[in-house]
This record gives structure tokens, sequence and C-alpha cells, in this order.
């Protein structure tokens, strides 16, 4: 059973938009007890709903929350749940109070399914004590660390040393990382920049989950006052996720930097629309400006050419069993030159933009 957005509606404020507690998104199960975020990202989908720049709201406590997930119609033991999509949870201890409540309550009644979380705010101490309490009692749990080499214009009310200060801080207390790198827009486009990026995750996350900028209609000229091209591309509106060019090639080359690591991407081909004239306009449009790269050869700003030591793709020498459960669940795929992504439930409707 999930409980339907309109029952939230006693909660007294017209002006946002409330979720499910339980969803099911193309991932994974959405768990969202919380809502409401008081950072302002401007590429975040909360802003169309009202729900960016606000105190967080609890929905339902966390005894609440497990028995929605249990009860649900999309409840499966081995799916992977997210916890707190539609806010993040570190960003205030309230927040970081209800997890705390919440990981005690799934291992209490021992919910056997992998936990995800996903922030851009610094992880405390004593919450990265709690993740680990709950995984000492065998609970798996993945921190998403979300770091896309974005400006603070862009990404309003974070502070970026403190994602860069997560890595090496849950690293050490082996907490497993995955470096969620998303959105990319063309000022974080720069090779410097997506280098660093990289480079710096790599030190530290078991792998980077990369994708790509989702425009709502809603929000097509909130987006474009970082990104002008999106307002002259048709079909950004529809495509799963766009991408400035060099972010593409960049992304769908790490190997070459980075032969161990594994980056998984969104799946070039096959995409039903990738071949149409207007996407190939749409990537070409979606060129920075002054790119004078022709579309197909490699750009200004793409990775540097690999070193006969790297020419080859990585092989998997060995895959943690909590990556092996991920990767299977997720929905991820290996392919010869890098790993791919797709969803089986979003396929055929899911394109990036070249
Ligand atoms: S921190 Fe996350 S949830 Fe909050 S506004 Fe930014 S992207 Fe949205």
């Amino acid at each position: 059973m999930t409980v339907p957005a309109a029952q939230h509606s006693q909660v007294n404020d017209p002006g946002r938009v409330w979720a499910p507690v339980v969803d099911q998104h193309a991932t994974w199960i959405a768990v969202n007890p919380i809502q409401g975020c008081p950072k302002r990202c401007t590429y975040c989908f909360l802003n169309e709903r009202g729900q960016t720049a606000v105190p967080p709201t609890q929905l339902a406590s966390a005894r609440e929350a497990v028995d929605l997930l249990l009860n649900s119609e999309f409840y499966g033991p081995s799916r992977p749940v997210a916890l707190y999509t539609w806010t993040d949870v570190m960003a205030l201890p309230a927040s970081r109070t209800h997890l705390a409540a919440l990981l005690e309550e799934w291992v209490r009644r021992a919910v056997p399914n992998p936990v995800v979380l996903i922030t851009k705010c610094r992880i405390p101490d004593e919450t990265i004590a709690v993740i680990n309490s709950a995984r000492e009692r065998g609970t798996t749990v993945l921190v998403y660390l979300s770091y896309s080499g974005l400006s603070r214009e862009v990404e309003r009310g974070i502070r970026h040393d403190a994602i860069v200060a997560n890595f090496p801080r849950l690293a050490e207390a082996g907490i497993p990382i995955v470096h969620y790198w998303r959105p990319a827009f063309p000022d974080s486009a720069e090779l410097e920049t997506m280098c660093r990026v990289l480079d710096y995750a790599a030190r530290y996350a078991a792998c980077t989950v990369a994708a790509g900028l989702k425009v709502e209609p809603a929000a097509l000229d909130r987006l474009a006052e970082s990104w002008p091209e999106l307002a002259r591309t048709p079909g950004v509106t529809e495509a799963a996720g766009v991408y400035p060019r060099p972010f593409w090639e960049f992304i769908h080359r790490t190997w070459q930097r980075h032969p161990g690591y594994r980056c998984f991407t969104p799946t070039p081909a096959p995409c039903p629309m990738s071949s149409t004239e207007r996407t190939r306009s749409a990537f070409s449009a979606a060129r920075p400006a002054g790119s004078a790269t022709p579309a197909r050869s490699r750009s200004a700003n793409a990775a540097p050419p690999p070193t006969p030591a790297a020419r080859r793709p990585a092989t998997m020498r060995y895959v943690p069993r909590w990556l092996a459960v991920a990767c299977r669940k997720h929905r991820f795929r290996w392919s010869s030159k890098a790993v791919s992504w797709s969803s089986t439930r979003r396929r055929g409707r899911t394109l990036p933009l070249r």
C-alpha cells in the first residue's frame, strides 16, 4: 500500500506538491517520509514542486515509513531502497535523527533490502557511526556522494568543501561510496573540472554513476539561464537526460584515464532517437559556445589520448558482493568498452542527447 500524494494535503502548504511516501522509481523503490529541502539547487526537480528552500516536513515516522514500505505493492525483499530522495537527509539535524530511527527500525525488523542514501551535504561523524552500526548488524548501506564540479550559483546553499571532505571520511569508516555525477552544465564540462572530479572520486569511490540533466517543460526557462542552448534545442524536454557534448565524451572514456575504475553511464546505443535529425541537432547545439568541433570528432575538451597501458578496457577482477547486488538490481550492464546502464522500465523513452 502506498500513501497517495493527496493524502498529504493535511500538510498546510498548498504551494508544495507531495509525493507518496513509498514509490517505485526507475532504479529503486523510493521511501520519502520527509519531504522538502532547505537547499536551492537550480536543476533540482523539487523546484517545480515548491519543495526547495523550505523546511523539511515529516510525513511519516520511522516506524510508519517501514510499515508503508513492507506493505507496498512495489515491495520485494531484494530491491534496493533509496531513502529521502525528496530532501537531502544530511542537511539538518532533525532529518538525520529520523534517519537514525529509520535505520534502527530497519535493523530491528531485519529488512533485507540494500539501502541507498544520496547527499551533497556534510555527513557528521555521529551519522557515520549510525550508518556503520546498521551495517555491522547486517544492513547493506550504499552512500551516493553527489559531486559534479558545479558552481555555487548552480548548487545554491551547498558547501562544496563539505562534499569533497565526505569522500575520505566515509572511505576511512569503510562505508561503500558511489560517486554520483549528475548533472553537467557547460561550465562544469571543462576538461580540467571533469578530470579533477573523476580523479578525486576514483580515489575513494567504488564506482561512478553519471547521468544527465532532466529538463521538465516547466523548468526549461529557469535552466536556460545557466545553459542558454537548452532553450534553442528542440526535444530537450523529452529526453531523459541532456549532456554537454564534452561531458558525454568524457564519461564514456573514463577507462582511458582510470583503467580499473568503473563509470556507469547511459547507453549511447541503441537509442531510438539518436539517429534522428532532431537529436543530432540537439547534440550540436548542446556543444559549448565557441566550440568548432565537428559532431563526430574528438572535441577540444575531450579526454587526452590513452596511454598504451590504458588502451584496452579494464576487466573486472573483483566485484564486491554489495556491488554485484546493486548492479543486478539497478539493471547495470557490462559492455566491452565501458559499463553501460539501462533501465528496462524506461527503455525506449530514455535518451541522452549528444
Ligand atoms: S540538495 Fe538535493 S534535494 Fe536539495 S535542492 Fe539540491 S538537489 Fe534538490
